[in-house]
């Protein structure tokens, strides 16, 4: 399973959301890319026989980025090209290395998606179907498939992406279809850690954890694996392993089912940062769950992503990106309810993430936790614990998150070696 090259998904992003597109030029640059690679790592009839794939496949994109641009799932197909392209090269290279493999597109291999435009699911029960068809039974002759990540194809039969990022669901997707031994991540970094190195230096690389806290972890900040990875290899209990292509002698992050004796209370201290709350009062609402219902309803119209929810009698508040606040209170506006007294917002607000096991059966973990904050002078706006017992999380002004996540990763946080 491959993602595109490095830069090439951003350009096609670029190219098709610029006013002063054209397609010739995209089609050259794009093609410029990819034979730059393929010619330090072919000759001969290996060239030959690769440049006429290669060109029935560009001549396949230049007909997609032709298409209709109104078509809402244009800029899917579109910016899943560049799999297309990665696929064949890396089949090729094993082919010169002596291997039998086959570049297989999400169709051919059976990945079916569903969903909006640009941020697609993956349909698990036709894709293990199909995967099992028409995948299997090549691994079963030797034969290396390398499949292209990021997008699957609808009911509609049109390329649906997974979101920036989303080959490594693909992978779990296959992998989980299969029933793997092993998924492994090959990604840019050394795996996940206890912080973002560029707001904690001395922080440390997780050598183990679980799927519980891999997944928040990947869901509220750490952007070393797409949050929706966990959930395919979660279900069938196959470990994951993230490595760095770059550094390939580091052992990475193990992620599976097992819960180990931990020596630490925190795995890792995260942030997700420019969010605001949008606060809807209304008297007594607590009491009446249909409007609250309504709410939510309008807002998820529009695929908005509520980070966290709070209520109080004659208030909810919701958290949410910055830049979904205009649209939320656009959506807001059409609510016929006439007795919502007053909607305010608050923004330029981060959520910190705090995660480990089990944080909600210790006792005074929660304590714990803010009594170090208050420390750091932090002032709370909003707190979400409970819903997971890997995580606790919490909303502080975006000019606090910096000295609270430092303070909480040299309170909480503590390693072995280098290593968690
Ligand atoms: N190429 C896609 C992207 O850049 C998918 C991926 O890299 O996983 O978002
Ligand atoms: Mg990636």
């Amino acid at each position: 399973m491959v993602s595109a090259m490095s830069g090439v998904t951003n350009f096609l992003v670029d190219a098709t959301g610029s006013d002063r597109f054209d397609c010739a030029d995209v089609v050259k640059t794009f093609s410029e890319k990819h034979l730059l690679v393929a010619e330090k790592l072919f000759e001969g009839d290996h060239m030959k026989e690769f440049m006429k794939e290669y060109n029935a496949k560009l001549a396949s994109f230049e007909r997609t980025l032709r298409d209709d641009r109104k078509d809402p799932f244009y800029m899917d197909a579109v910016t899943s090209s560049g799999e297309r392209f990665s696929s064949l090269i890396l089949s090729h290279v094993l082919k010169s290395m002596g291997q039998k493999s086959v570049a297989l597109t999400s169709a051919a291999a059976g990945i079916h998606s569903a969903g909006v435009p640009l941020s697609g699911y993956a349909d698990l029960k036709r894709t293990d179907a199909d995967i099992n068809m028409k995948v299997r039974p090549l691994l079963e002759q030797g034969i290396i498939p390398i499949i292209t990540g990021f997008y699957g194809m609808n009911d509609m039969g049109k390329p649906l992406t997974f979101g920036r990022g989303g080959s490594d669901y693909s992978g779990a997707v296959v992998a989980s279809a299969l029933m793997a031994d092993e998924l492994q991540i090959w990604t840019d970094v050394d795996g996940f850690m206890s912080a973002d190195p560029r707001i904690v230096p001395d922080t440390l690389r997780i050598e183990e954890m679980n799927y519980g806290e891999a997944a928040e972890l990947a869901y509220f900040g750490a952007k070393v694996l797409h949050p929706r990875t966990i959930e395919p290899a979660r279900q069938r209990h196959i470990p994951v392993r993230v490595k760095n292509t770059f550094r390939p002698e580091s052992p990475g992050t193990l992620i599976h089912h097992l819960r180990g004796p931990k020596n630490s209370l925190l795995m890792s201290v995260a942030a997700k940062t420019d969010l605001s709350i949008i606060t809807i009062s209304s008297a007594e609402i607590a009491y009446r769950p249909a409007m609250v219902a309504r709410i939510i309803e309008k807002i998820a119209e529009k695929n908005v992503i509520i980070y966290s929810i709070s209520t109080s009698l004659s208030t909810v508040a919701f958290l949410l990106h910055n830049n979904d606040v205009q649209q939320t209170l656009n959506q807001l506006d059409t609510l016929v309810e006439t007795d919502i007294e007053k909607i305010n917002v608050k923004s330029d607000v981060a959520l910190v993430c705090c995660v480990g096991d089990d944080l909600l059966d210790k006792c005074g973990v929660s304590g714990d936790i803010f009594g170090a904050v208050k420390d750091v002078g932090t002032n709370v706006e909003m707190i979400s614990e409970g819903a997971s017992d890997s995580s606790l999380n919490f909303v502080v002004p975006m000019e606090m998150v910096v000295s609270t996540i430092r303070t909480l990763h040299a309170k909480f946080v503590r390693g072995k070696d280098g290593r968690l």
